[in-house]
């Protein structure tokens, strides 16, 4: 009797439990990283928890490793860099190559294309409808398009600085 009033309180605690896990973001980063086949360790749950925690945004591997060290994430600058391309591998963010050895990883997964401002480095998103291609180049003979990646560079307009017309 004291062992069926024990055993029939225990599934009611265990669901009551799965539920508030069910809505609990480090529980969903973790099923994500297993459904990505990537092992939810404990760095790579702190680090995914920086990176998706806040929405969509665009991250250096500096700008997470900062963020990291200023929440006492006890982690190396080469394993930001290793988890950054392993997320990326498993489709989980995608790289974007600015110029020279500049990355930034994107953590919104809608395809879309960039701003980069140049005096501030930062990229903002344009939506996949606000370009139109009106011409498609010819892939090469057994190839295929994996990815579109279109960057517009634009800059801060001086004081009194007027738009030129083309
Ligand atoms: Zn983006």
């Amino acid at each position: 009797m004291h062992a069926t009033a024990i055993s029939s309180a225990k599934p009611a605690r265990t669901s009551a439990r799965g539920a508030f896990m069910e809505g609990c973001p480090v529980h969903l980063l973790r099923d994500k990283l297993r459904q990505a086949r990537l092992r939810p360790t404990r760095q790579r749950v702190a680090l995914g928890w920086l990176l998706f925690g806040k929405g969509s945004r665009h991250l250096t591997a500096e700008g997470l490793y900062e963020e990291a060290k200023a929440a006492k994430i006890p982690v190396s600058l080469a394993t930001v860099y290793n988890s950054l391309h392993q997320f990326t591998g498993v489709g989980l963010l995608s790289e974007i190559a600015i110029e020279g050895p500049r990355t930034y990883f994107d953590t919104n997964p809608i395809p879309h294309y960039h701003f980069f401002i140049e005096e501030t480095g930062a990229l903002v998103d344009i939506p996949v409808g606000g370009v139109t291609l009106t011409q498609w180049p010819a892939v090469p003979d057994g190839c295929e398009v994996t990815r579109v990646d279109i960057v517009v560079r634009i800059r801060r307009l001086g004081e009194g600085e007027a738009v030129p017309v083309a």
